[in-house]
C-alpha cells in the first residue's frame, strides 16, 4: 500500500470532516452544511463507504486530501504531509524533501518570521517596551504566547538585521517591513518604537505585522501593507491560535484589537479573534465559517464599534452564522478584562444574545420612538436586519417583535419587508423539488455520465443501454461495454474492476454518490421510465453536437478546396442524420 491508501486507510472520510462541520447521519451517509459555500441546509454529502465528501451545490469535495486541501487551503503535498502526521505515518524521504525550490512566498514568510524573531528578542532591551506593556497588564507568558515584540527606534536596524541573515532588498521590500519611496531613496524601516505584534495565517505562519506606537504624536497602529502574504481583508489575529477552541465550540468571539485577544487569552478565553486594520470582510466570514456556527460581536462600546457590530452582523448572516452580541459596561473587552475579569469571563459563557434581540431592545430605550418620523426610520432600520435573516420563520418571529414594539401592524411591517427584500439581496427560499425528474442543468455531470450512472446503480435496467449510442470517450465506452455484458455487479465493483486512469476513477465514485442520493429511492418502473427519457434526451445532445462538427469541418474543407475531405464529410453528415432519425 502506499503513502496515500495507507493515510486514507487509517483516517476515515467521516472523521476529518467531522473535526469541521456537524454531520447528521442520513442512511448509510452523513450531511452537513458545506463548509464551501454560503447555505443553510445540508448539502455536502459524507459517503464513509466511498471515502468521499462532496457538495454538489458548489461542487467541491473528494477524498480526504481533496477535502483537506479545499478547506485549509493547502496544496496536495502541504496535505498528505498534515494528514501523514495526523495519523502518525512517517512519509519516505524522497516525497519530503522533493518538490519545487523556495519559491518567492516561502522567501517572504521567512523573511517575516526573522523579523518576528528579532522583535521578541529585541523587547527585553526594551524598558519602555516592557512598561507599556507591564502597564496594559499583559504578563510574560501571553506575551510569549503571541510572539509579541519590539521594534527598535532606527531607521536602519531591522533592514540591517535581516540583510545580515541573508534576506534580499527586494524580498525585505516585499515583505513590507521596510519602505523606500523612490530608487535614490534610502530604505526605512516601516515599523519604529512600536510594540509588534506578529500577524499569522490560520497555518500559524507569519504573514505581516500590526505594531502599537510608544510616542503619543504617531499614529497609533501601523499595519503591514498588502503583500504576497498578507491580505487584510483574509487576515484575522488570533486565528492559529484561537482555531482549535473555535472548532471545539463552534463559536468565535469577534473583538477590535490586538489587545482584546490578548486579555481575553490571559483569562483562559482562547476561541476569540479580531480582525487587522479593517472592517470584517465576507472573505472573514467565509473563513471563520469553516471552524464556526455562533459568531458572538464583542466589539467596541461606542459609535463606531456599534456600526462596525451592525456591517458585520449582515456579513455573518449572509454566510449562515448565527450572531449573537454582548453589552460591555466598559470601552472594550481589553479595559472590562481588568476591570472584571471573573464578570467578562461568565458573559462570554454565556454567549450573548442574538443580535437582533439586542437590536430591539436598544429600539425599545430609543426616546424618538415616541415621534410619528422617529418610530418610521427606527422600523425602516431594524426591517433591514430583518432582511437579511436566512430563513422566513426567523424574519416572522422577529416582524412579530417589532409590531409590538413599536406598536404598528404586522400587515403594514410585512409589506415594506417585502419592499426592502424585493430591492435587493434577498435571502430565496427554495422550493423542493418533489418530481422524479432529472434536472440536468442542477448536475455537475453531463447527461452521458447520468446514464451510466443510472445504468450503474439499477442493474435491471442495464438492457436499456441498447438504446444509447455508444460514447465516445474512451473511458466511458469500456464502461458502457462492461455495463451491457453485466446485469449483477455493483457500481463499486464495476469501479474497482475496470482499466482507467485513478482520476476518472474518483469522478465516477462522486457520480454514484450524486446519483445513489437523487435517484437511489426509484422504484424500478420509475428508474426504467427516467432512464429511458434520459437515453434519448442523451442521444439527441451527441448527434447535435457530431453534426455541428461536420458542419464545421465541412466549411473549412470546402474553403481550402479540398473536394474528397468534403464528399467524405458529407457522407458522415447523412449518417448522423440517420442516426438523429433513430435515435428521436
Ligand atoms: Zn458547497
Amino acid at each position: 500500500m502506499d503513502a496515500k491508501e495507507e493515510i486514507k486507510s487509517r483516517l476515515p472520510i467521516e472523521q476529518l470532516v467531522g473535526e469541521y462541520c456537524q454531520l447528521t447521519r442520513k442512511g448509510r451517509n452523513f450531511v452537513c452544511v458545506c463548509p464551501f459555500h454560503n447555505d443553510t441546509r445540508p448539502s455536502l454529502l459524507v459517503s464513509p463507504d466511498k471515502g468521499i465528501a462532496y457538495c454538489f451545490a458548489c461542487q467541491t469535495g473528494g477524498d480526504i486530501f481533496n477535502f483537506y486541501q479545499a478547506i485549509e487551503g493547502v496544496d496536495f503535498p502541504q496535505a498528505i504531509k498534515d494528514l501523514a502526521d495526523k495519523v502518525g505515518i512517517v512519509l519516505p524521504k524522497e516525497r519530503m524533501s522533493a518538490g519545487p525550490k523556495k519559491d518567492e512566498k516561502e522567501r517572504i514568510r521567512e523573511c517575516l518570521e526573522a523579523a518576528a524573531s528579532f522583535y521578541a528578542e529585541r523587547l527585553n532591551s526594551s524598558n519602555e517596551a516592557l512598561a507599556y506593556l507591564e502597564e496594559r497588564q499583559m504578563p510574560e507568558s501571553i506575551r510569549k504566547e503571541f510572539q509579541v515584540g519590539y521594534a527598535p527606534d532606527s531607521f536602519s536596524e531591522t533592514y540591517d538585521h535581516l540583510l545580515k541573515a541573508g534576506f534580499s532588498k527586494t524580498e525585505i521590500l516585499q515583505a513590507g517591513l521596510a519602505v523606500q519611496k523612490d530608487l535614490n531613496d534610502r530604505m526605512h524601516d516601516r515599523f519604529r518604537h512600536r510594540v509588534m505584534f506578529p500577524i499569522f495565517d490560520h497555518q500559524g505562519g507569519v504573514i505581516g505585522f500590526g505594531g502599537r506606537t510608544l510616542r503619543a504624536e504617531d499614529a497609533k497602529y501601523v499595519n503591514s501593507p498588502e503583500g504576497p502574504l498578507y491580505h487584510k481583508s483574509a487576515a484575522l489575529f488570533g486565528l492559529s491560535h484561537a482555531k482549535e477552541a473555535i472548532r471545539e465550540k463552534r463559536q468565535v468571539i469577534l473583538v477590535e484589537g490586538y489587545f482584546d485577544v490578548l486579555a481575553c487569552a490571559k483569562i483562559g478565553i482562547k476561541n476569540v479573534v479580531a480582525v487587522s486594520g479593517t472592517a470584517l470582510t465576507e472573505q472573514h466570514a467565509k473563513l471563520l465559517k469553516r471552524y464556526a456556527d455562533t459568531a458572538i460581536l464583542c466589539l467596541d462600546q461606542d459609535r463606531a464599534g456599534r456600526d462596525a457590530a451592525e456591517r458585520a452582523f449582515h456579513i455573518l448572516v449572509k454566510q449562515g452564522m448565527q450572531t449573537n452580541a454582548v453589552k460591555l459596561s466598559a470601552k472594550d473587552p481589553d479595559e472590562f478584562v481588568k476591570a472584571e475579569p471573573g464578570l467578562f469571563l461568565q458573559l462570554m459563557q454565556d454567549g450573548g444574545v442574538p443580535f437582533m434581540d439586542q437590536l430591539l431592545e436598544d429600539m425599545r430605550q430609543d426616546p424618538s420612538l415616541t415621534s410619528p418620523q422617529g418610530k418610521r426610520d427606527i422600523t425602516e432600520k431594524f426591517l433591514t436586519f430583518v432582511a437579511s435573516l436566512q430563513t422566513a420563520v426567523e424574519r416572522e418571529e422577529y416582524v412579530q417583535k417589532i409590531s409590538q414594539t413599536a406598536s404598528i401592524s404586522v400587515t403594514a411591517l410585512q409589506s415594506d419587508l417585502q419592499t426592502i427584500l424585493s430591492l435587493g439581496h434577498a435571502p430565496k427560499d427554495k422550493k423542493k423539488d418533489q418530481e422524479p425528474h432529472i434536472s440536468i442543468d442542477k448536475t455537475p455531470f453531463s447527461r452521458m455520465e447520468l446514464c451510466l450512472g443510472l445504468a450503474m446503480l439499477y442493474p435491471e435496467q442495464r438492457t436499456l443501454l441498447q438504446e444509447l449510442i455508444t460514447p465516445e470517450r474512451k473511458e466511458y465506452a469500456l464502461l458502457y461495454d462492461m455495463l451491457k455484458n453485466d446485469a449483477t455487479s455493483s457500481s463499486t465493483e464495476l469501479i474497482t474492476q475496470i482499466d482507467i486512469p485513478s482520476e476518472t476513477k474518483d469522478w465516477l465514485t462522486v457520480l454514484m454518490l450524486f446519483c445513489e442520493e437523487n435517484f437511489g429511492s426509484w422504484s424500478e418502473t420509475v428508474a426504467g421510465r427516467e432512464f429511458h427519457k434520459l437515453c434519448k434526451s442523451t442521444n439527441k445532445e451527441i448527434v447535435l453536437e457530431r453534426q455541428r462538427r461536420i458542419i464545421d469541418q465541412l466549411k473549412l474543407a470546402r474553403v481550402s478546396g479540398r473536394i474528397d475531405e468534403e464528399a467524405q464529410l458529407l457522407t458522415q453528415y447523412n449518417q448522423a442524420l440517420k442516426l438523429a432519425k433513430m435515435a428521436s
